[in-house]
């Protein structure tokens, strides 16, 4: 059986390798370059590849087709392997039919890394064989080939659930959807709402569903779908149902039809309303897992955080900076706002979705002192805040940082939440986030 691998990235090298230990006969072609240590990977499996173009007659005589999530099925070669019916899966589709692992599965618009790395984290500190995969971590197929463990902790994206069939999650949880790549969902936010839904598909009812309760999108979907899947909604306020919520005395209770626990919210690592929600998904998977109380309690209390989130960078003459680089859209600059309990400077800006600032509006006008826009085009900023708030024209790192700094008191926060991709001044948003840091750095330094 011929198996052709389209992306030879993390996932693409791992699928190619798993499939060769299987038996399929992989052929790996990338349009792109090859990173050397995937050249080498598949070298030392004698596995075939090729780069800078695509064979069509090699592709098209596939038996199956494992697609990185990058490429889109508008792609000319995906519109081939279409005309073929060949089927096509995602790496962890794939990866899925090699293991009986337990797969709890996180997907959502805004929240998967967080969600992931902190239940990967409360399981790993349990003592549980787990992996970490999907888009953060290494590639599941590669796991499942080399280190074999019991649980996988697995970010999926729409992307990669497009492409996914006969996959079946144990714990599937979806965080929120918020309009999100709809240039790849032909601007229909229904294609994307559908996507995601797919996270659902094969579940039993030995399975769980853990969502966001108030989340309006999630529950018009849920309206028109039957779930085979156990439902354990998670919400601040306890309504009918809820399975995680925070009580009158401010703790975080998790309730399903076996286990309770109670952690004082205080005592969570993550601060923020989206992050509160972020700790009741981990808790629900973690307790769905029989991890316990304790191991669950003590996880959530000494989580590092994940790097470009909310991240406390260090105080200079009193005030404090704040890198939130991954805030690529409104929805996670809104969360970021509603986090911020000291008078904020907000850095916005880079490359506009079609942003609509409205939604953070009254959190502007609650807590923001000044904003700081930085980027190529900061007009559509300027006009939208000008009325509000200071605003300062800055096209550069250094310049938005002095602005900033200028604009601050002690006690203030410096809050970097672009709700912008960082495309026109930097590579992406890890740039953003690690060049920000290191000016602060350089401040703290003089
Ligand atoms: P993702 O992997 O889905 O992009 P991340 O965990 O990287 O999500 O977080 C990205 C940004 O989204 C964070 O900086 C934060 O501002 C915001 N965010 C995190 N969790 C949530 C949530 N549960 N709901 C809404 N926004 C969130």
């Amino acid at each position: 059986m011929k198996l052709v691998i389209l992306g030879a990235g993390e996932s693409g090298a791992g699928a190619a390798v798993l499939g060769k230990d299987k038996g399929w006969d992989v052929f790996v072609s990338d349009f792109g370059t090859i990173k050397q240590q995937y050249k080498d990977l598949l070298d030392a499996e004698g596995i075939a590849w090729e780069e800078g173009h695509h064979t069509l007659e090699k592709i098209l005589d596939a038996d199956a087709v494992v697609k990185s999530p990058g490429i889109p099925p508008t792609a000319p070669v995906m519109q081939e392997i279409a005309k073929k019916n060949i089927p096509v899966w995602s790496e962890i589709e794939f990866a899925g039919r090699y293991t009986d692992a337990k797969m709890v599965c996180i997907t959502g618009s805004n929240g998967k890394t967080t969600t992931t790395l902190l239940t990967y984290h409360i399981l790993k500190s349990a003592g549980v064989n787990v992996g970490l995969a999907g888009n953060v971590g290494k590639s599941m197929a590669l796991q499942v080939a080399r280190e074999h463990h019991d649980v996988y902790v697995i970010e999926l994206s729409s992307f990669q659930l497009e492409n996914m069939y006969d996959f079946r999650a144990n714990i599937a949880v979806i965080l929120n959807i918020t309009p999100d790549h709809l240039d790849r969902y032909e601007y229909k936010m229904e294609n994307y709402v559908k996507a995601k839904f797919r996270i659902l598909q094969n579940m039993t009812p030995r399975d769980a569903f853990i969502y966001w309760q108030d989340d309006p999108v999630i529950n018009a979907q849920l309206q028109r779908i039957t779930v085979e899947a156990q439902m354990l909604p998670f919400a601040e306020h306890k309504e009918e149902n809820t399975a995680a919520y925070v009580d009158a005395e401010n703790n975080l209770i998790i309730n399903t039809s076996e286990r309770h626990l109670s952690i004082p919210r205080a005592d969570l690592a993550l601060n923020g309303l989206h992050n509160l929600y972020n700790s009741m998904a981990a808790a629900l998977s973690s307790t769905l897992l029989n991890i316990k109380r304790d191991d669950i309690r003590h996880a959530l209390s000494d989580f590092e955080g994940v790097e470009h989130r909310l991240e406390a960078c260090g105080t200079v003459d009193g005030v404090n900076y704040i890198n939130d680089s991954k805030a690529t859209n409104v929805n996670s600059t809104w969360y970021a706002l509603e986090s911020m309990t000291a008078p904020t400077i907000l850095i916005l800006g880079g490359k506009d979705k079609g942003n609509d600032y409205s939604e953070i509006l009254p959190l502007v006008k609650e807590k923001v002192k000044g904003i700081v826009a930085m980027g190529l085009h900061n007009e559509k900023i300027i006009d939208f805040f000008k009325d509000v708030v200071p605003v300062a024209d800055t096209h550069t790192l250094a310049d938005g940082i002095e602005a900033a700094r200028q604009m601050a008191k002690p006690g203030y926060t410096v809050l970097l939440s672009p709700c912008c991709a960082s495309f026109d001044l930097f590579q992406n948003y890890e740039d953003r986030g690690t060049k920000f840091k290191a000016a602060v750095k350089e401040l703290m330094n003089h």
